[in-house]
């Protein structure tokens, strides 16, 4: 089984969502630099507070910092593999990343990058919920939510994130096309790249990857 992977594509393109799906179906422990920096902020740590500028505006917070929160991570939690959700989103990222496994000797099996529409993601942030405790991602329309809509898992306020917002999102997409977008090229040439129709439903896509995480 493939067990240490990469998600890549826009914001909204289902990177959450697939990666949430990767670890309650194969087990594999994922993280989300995006999501951690939310809690911190939540927490009010120095962390937190120092990078919620540029969070907030859809910035892209310094390679080092990202750099450094995945390797402290993969120190306490990478033994059974990964599924990285937003990262990497650089070069630079990209490249710290090879060179932490090639030092563990455990190269990445696969980069999956959800393709999607310019109409699927300005779609799916309109109407993207998330809850604020667990973490799980949902829209406001495949619910029958009250006025304070909560997690169906774990009961926690489903809230809109604050970066979610349309002006915020064409910042968000700037970044990635400059930055994100050219990984394409690196994980393709190392053959890890698999390229996935994101703008199918969840079940679709995650069959695909499971396909994909399953093949020897
Ligand atoms: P996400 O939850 O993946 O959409 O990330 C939310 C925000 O966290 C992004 O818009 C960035 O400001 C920051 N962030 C998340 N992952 C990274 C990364 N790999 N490199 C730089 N900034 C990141």
């Amino acid at each position: 089984m493939k067990k240490r992977l990469v998600l890549l594509g826009a914001p909204g393109s289902g990177k959450g969502t697939q990666a949430e799906m990767i670890t309650r179906h194969f087990g594999i422990p994922v993280t989300s630099p995006g999501a951690i920096l939310r809690r911190e902020k939540d927490l009010g740590t120095p962390l937190g507070l120092e990078t919620a500028e540029i969070t907030q505006h859809g910035g892209l917070v310094p390679d080092a910092t990202i750099v450094k929160l995945i390797e402290d991570w993969l120190r306490l939690h990478g033994a059974h593999g990964f599924v990285f959700d937003g990262f990497p989103r650089t070069a630079p990222q990209a490249e710290s990343l090879n060179e932490i496994l090639a030092r563990h000797r455990t190269p990445l099996d696969l980069a999956i990058w959800l393709d999607v529409s310019e109409q699927t993601v300005a779609d799916r942030i309109a109407g993207r919920l998330q809850c604020r405790s667990c973490g799980f991602v949902t829209s406001v329309t495949s619910g029958n939510f009250s006025e304070r809509p909560v997690c169906p898992y774990c009961e926690g306020p489903l809230v809109r994130r604050n970066d979610d917002d349309a002006s915020v999102l064409q910042t968000r997409l700037k970044e990635y096309h400059a930055k994100t977008e050219p990984l394409a090229k690196f994980y393709d040439k190392s053959g890890a790249l698999h390229r996935i129709d994101g703008n199918r439903d969840r079940e679709t896509v995650f069959k695909d990857i499971s396909r994909l995480i399953e093949s020897k």
